[in-house]
């Protein structure tokens, strides 16, 4: 499927940084990269792994304008035991032609997006951090490249996948956050491109995010943006809820991302034989079980954190307060279970992990 994949070492690499020193996320970016074109009648082609950097493009390709992209987030690790593998990568690229789908970008062999990655952290696997909680994080990207003002789909695209080494999200453990409740900005709606990882998506809920930190607050949770009532996720990341004893997260209703962390710590739970329901949340749900007691935990979930637990949500002006603002036994037991899976420190039982 479109050809063999043709590699360009880079003849300037850079020295390998000390990968033991602080890395922060999306920093510093592997000395390759993966490219691969598309154009209408041809198809996908000319698949490469070049040396990594700029690009450059015609002011008019149609990204600039009307910002046809797509893109997905995904880590790969080293293991205890010296291996490098991906985290559920099928997932990534299933999504990405979802994505795409959306956007009228043409598709992509599954297969062959899951190939492409292997091959390029094959090509840096050296970037693959060892430290405890650290990763290789990979970022594929689609972009619209035909240079055309007419607004249509574009007849041309790159496929893009650069790769970044990053600590672990929390430093030192698990960290709770506040989280402001937005009642008046909405990041999509059903129709929308909400269920989709598009680019514009992420431009259009930067404002609200700006505002939430003035309220000492780390990322906002979204409400539906009809009724502004139920609850859909939170920043870049799916949102879940332990009230008595069970755990609930938003459905898909057709406005949220269907994250890959969210669909593991669902089989997780009833594996577990923890009681889960997606369901529609409303915020009144979430206000009376703070009320009576019952809300037992909350927390974000993504592959840039795995989970985040939620300390404390801003409402109308009054905080509600979870768990004492302290991290709950659920969220500590899914972070140790699915770390543990990538780091290989626990067996992959769900075979989970691509070796590269
Ligand atoms: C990527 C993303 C998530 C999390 O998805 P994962 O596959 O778990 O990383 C959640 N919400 C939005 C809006 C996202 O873009």
């Amino acid at each position: 499927m479109y050809g063999s994949i043709r590699i360009e070492p880079n003849l300037h690499s850079k020295p390998l940084p000390n990968l033991d020193e602080n890395l922060g996320f999306g920093k510093l970016f592997t000395n390759h990269m993966f490219m691969m074109d598309y154009e209408e009648g041809q198809g996908w082609h000319d698949p490469r792994i070049i040396p990594y950097g700029p690009i450059s493009h015609d002011p008019a390709a149609m990204v600039f304008h009307y910002g046809q992209a797509v893109f997905e987030g995904m880590k790969a690790f080293r293991t205890e035991n010296d291996e490098v593998v991906l985290f559920r990568p099928d997932q990534n690229a299933k999504r990405l032609n979802r994505s795409s789908e959306r956007l009228s970008i043409p598709q992509m062999d599954e297969e062959f997006v899951v190939r492409a990655i292997q091959e390029l952290v094959r090509v840096d696997a050296a970037w693959v951090p060892k430290k405890k909680g650290s990763s290789l994080y990979i970022r594929p990207f689609i972009i619209a490249t035909e240079a055309i003002l007419g607004v249509r789909p574009s007849m041309k695209y790159s496929f893009i996948i650069i790769m970044s080494p990053v600590d672990a999200y929390y430093d030192e453990g698990l960290q709770p956050i506040n989280i402001l409740v937005e009642s008046y900005y909405a990041r999509s709606v059903q129709g929308g491109t909400g269920n989709a990882k598009v680019a514009g998506n992420y431009a259009a809920s930067l404002k609200a995010q700006t505002l939430a930190k003035e309220h000492n607050c780390a990322q906002v949770l979204w409400l539906d943006a009809i009724e502004k009532k139920y609850l859909e996720e939170v920043g870049s990341m799916n949102v879940f809820f332990k009230i008595n004893g069970e755990v609930v997260t938003p459905s898909l209703s057709g406005s949220i991302l269907e994250g890959i962390t969210r669909g593991s710590i669902i089989h997780l739970l009833k594996e577990w034989g923890i009681s889960v329901s997606e369901r529609k949340i409303s915020i009144d749900d979430i206000v009376q079980a703070h009320a009576d007691g019952t809300l037992e935990e909350a927390f974000g979930t993504g592959t840039a954190a795995v989970v985040s637990p939620i300390g404390s949500l801003l409402w109308n002006g009054t905080p509600m307060v979870v768990n004492h603002g302290e991290i709950g036994q659920l969220v500590e037991r899914l972070y140790t279970t699915i770390t543990g899976i990538q780091c290989g420190k626990l067996p992959d039982t769900f075979d989970w992990l691509l070796k590269v």
